[in-house]
């Protein structure tokens, strides 16, 4: 079999692998089906970026976002990897479907979309094929966070192809979503390889709200550094970025409503910043490779636990110290409930799960980071003394709250 040390170092240019992912490299190059859950970060894109230079033929890969896979093209292409990718948007379609035939490319990027394209089939036929790579992968569960029909619509394509090998990724997958994926994509049961998902550097801080605005102008004041403010919606995150410029720090916007030459600037300005707040709705940050990020605030209630893993997770990629506030309301709860009462009936006992546990991580008074890793099935400890529960345990305040007024009455 071939040896990935080599490929890893001299295309890749690292000197080893981290984590799980030799082991998921191992998997693909012996044609294994497999799905990795790895948290953000951890390095998944390599995973079928190494296996894609090393075997013959072309690596499909799917994912969800152009946006993404136009991050990703520039990064691969950067590194001397053949790579292109095939959505609405690309004008030079023609010329990657040329490249293709001529076996000239080691990465494909597509959407999901195309995969039920009868046409897109007939030209996989056309030239050899190394491997499937589904990113994202829980977008093919109605229990997953972020459900896209079209995801669906990937067995066919996979299944006429039989030989070529499968490799599902995500980074937030619960047990019952992980199942579904290994159904859905026919990925057997004992070709799953889960990392660790602990990120001991980010410390999680939740409280309720009482003043959002001064509570997260608080944050954005004191602490140094890059930081991300969350604010649900596009209004929310311009009342935020306007009241913020009073702290004196750079701050900038960011949400989908905002003309994309500004939003491009935006997030250029803060990947390249050592000192910039970026106000944003969810939509920022998926694909950018900030490794300085030293603190995340959610304005609000995340839309469910893996959300809430996946956004923080944004903080602290660099191992350093790094801070997770988020503040949430009773209000939050109530227009959840009123979402999840719109959506189609058989999705929603999903969706109230997935708010049920969200309600258990911000109401706890015990270790926040024994709930997150425990949600995802990564075994913890009791107490991990880097979150604000453990670092103030808040049983100790109350029993001193009682104290006072018993003294006092
Ligand atoms: P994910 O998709 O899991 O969130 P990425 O594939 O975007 O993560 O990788 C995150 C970062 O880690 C990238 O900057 C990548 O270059 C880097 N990386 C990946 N594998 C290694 C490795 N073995 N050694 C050092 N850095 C790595
Ligand atoms: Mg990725």
């Amino acid at each position: 079999m071939i040896d990935p040390l080599p490929i890893l170092q001299s295309t890749f240019g690292f000197p080893g692998f981290r984590g799980v992912q030799e082991q998921v490299v191992s998997r693909v190059l012996a044609a294994e089906n497999t799905l990795a859950v790895m948290p953000t970060g951890a390095g998944k894109s390599l995973c079928y970026q190494l296996p894609a230079v090393a075997l013959d033929g072309t690596c499909v890969v799917v994912s969800p976002l152009i946006a993404l896979m136009h991050d990703q093209l520039r990064a691969a292409t950067a590194i001397g990897i053949r790579a292109a990718t095939l959505t609405s948007v690309d004008t030079d379609q023609m010329e990657t479907i040329a490249r293709f035939r001529r076996g000239e490319l080691d990465l494909l990027y597509v959407a999901p979309e195309r995969a039920s394209n009868e046409s897109f089939r007939n030209l996989l036929g056309q030239s050899p094929l190394a491997l499937f790579a589904i990113d994202e992968a829980h977008c093919v569960s109605e229990w997953g966070h972020d459900f896209r029909p079209d995801y669906r619509l990937l067995r066919t394509m996979l299944d006429a192809f039989p030989h070529v090998p499968r490799l599902a990724l995500t980074a937030t997958a619960d047990a019952h979503t992980r199942a579904d994926i290994l159904e859905q994509l026919g990925i057997p049961h004992d070709g799953m390889i889960v990392a660790g998902f602990d990120r001991p550097n980010i410390q999680y801080r939740i409280s309720p709200k009482d003043n959002i605005t001064r509570q997260i102008a608080d944050i954005v004041a004191e602490q140094p550094g890059p930081g991300i403010v969350y604010a649900q919606t596009r209004k929310g995150v311009e009342q935020l970025a306007e009241r913020l410029a009073s702290t004196g720090r750079k701050v900038r916007p960011y949400h989908a409503g905002l003309d994309p030459a500004v939003r491009a600037r935006n997030q250029a300005d803060f990947v390249a910043s050592e000192d910039m707040v970026i106000v944003a709705t969810v939509a920022f940050g998926m694909g950018i490779d900030k490794p300085d990020v030293r603190f995340v605030a959610h304005a609000g209630l995340p839309k469910s636990i893996e959300g809430y893993y996946q956004e923080t997770g944004r903080a602290g990629r660099d191992g350093d110290p790094s801070i997770a506030h988020l503040f949430w309301g009773a209000e939050d709860f109530a227009k959840a409930r009123q979402r999840i009462g719109e959506v189609e009936p058989h999705r929603q006992p999903g969706e109230r799960a997935r708010l049920t546990a969200l309600g258990a991580l911000v109401e706890t008074p015990t270790c926040r980071r024994q709930i997150l890793l425990r949600h995802f099935g990564d075994p913890a400890p009791d107490t991990c003394g880097n979150c604000d529960n453990c670092l103030n345990p808040p049983g100790a305040i109350d029993a001193t709250e009682v104290a006072r007024k018993f003294l006092s009455a």
